[in-house]
């Protein structure tokens, strides 16, 4: 049911966290999977072995994603080499936690190009060749904060918010291609992204999550696993929160 055996499917900023456990979900399921990474070659090359360990396929690819000539030109050249690319997973993101009147410019600028103009380039570059293929799947990865909001990460939260018109933009343009776009929005997971949050933050999060613990990032990439497969074809511009509860 949830077999993705001869597609293959582009994973953004996959070299750890949600973006790893995703990859490795996919390629579980038979997806030739593409690890990017902008500078974890390394880690990247780890989750290719670990991958290929378990008898799956991967590759690492490495490109800038706030870039969008190499964006471009990198996923020009995949679907040339492949001959396809049938799922686009946009995970790659940024945080900066900062109150609105200390944040600087620099920084909007940055979080904006990786998570916003970052999610539109590879989804740009990926619809060509599934338009052609008349089938796709694009998830963006939001987050619980672009929906709710969150004292401190406006810029963030503006940002992982935009993914919800994005995506439900592109469900509309390209519905009639077969082309499904849709977003998963995690809560509180246990990742790098995380981890250097204060302990009293984390006290304070654990609270309000009803399941009263945090989540995995095979959680979250299980969910993305669905929205890929054929059991997901009904599914576009819809959203799915994988929170433990924590904004429903
Ligand atoms: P992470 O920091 O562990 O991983 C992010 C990955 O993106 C890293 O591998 C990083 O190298 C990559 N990346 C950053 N900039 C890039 C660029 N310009 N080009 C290519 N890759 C780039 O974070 P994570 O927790 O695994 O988060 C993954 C996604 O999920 C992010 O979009 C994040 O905003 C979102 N998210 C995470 C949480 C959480 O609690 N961890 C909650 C909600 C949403």
């Amino acid at each position: 049911m949830f077999g993705l055996s001869g597609k293959v499917a582009l994973v953004t900023g996959a070299s750890r966290g949600i973006g790893r456990a995703t990859a490795e979900a996919l390629a579980a399921q038979g997806a030739h999977v593409v690890i990017n990474y902008v500078r974890g070659e390394e880690e990247a090359r780890r989750v290719v072995q670990a991958i290929e360990e378990r008898g799956g396929k991967a590759e690492a690819l490495g490109f800038d994603v706030a870039d969008m000539q190499a964006t471009d030109e990198a996923i020009a050249a995949l679907a040339k080499r492949l001959g396809r690319v049938d799922i686009l997973v946009a995970n790659a993101g940024i945080a900066v936690d900062n109150l609105v009147l200390r944040v600087k410019e620099e920084e909007i600028d940055r979080v904006f190009a990786v998570n916003v103009k970052g999610a539109i380039g590879c989804a740009r570059a990926v619809i060509k060749p599934m338009m052609r293929a008349r089938a796709g799947r694009i998830v963006f990865l939001s987050s619980i904060v672009g929906e709710m909001g969150n004292a401190g990460q406006a810029v963030y939260a503006a940002s992982k918010a935009a993914l919800l018109g994005l995506s439900k933009t592109l469900a509309r343009e390209y519905a009639s291609r077969s082309i499904t776009v849709n977003v998963v929005a995690p809560g509180f997971i246990d990742t790098d992204m995380t981890s250097s949050l204060g302990a009293e933050v984390k006290e304070g999060m654990l609270k309000a999550i009803p399941l009263g613990r945090t989540g995995k990032p095979e959680e979250v990439a299980a969910a993305v696993v669905f929205l890929c497969s054929d059991a997901a074809s009904y599914i576009t511009g819809e959203t799915i929160r994988v929170n433990g509860g924590m904004y429903m």
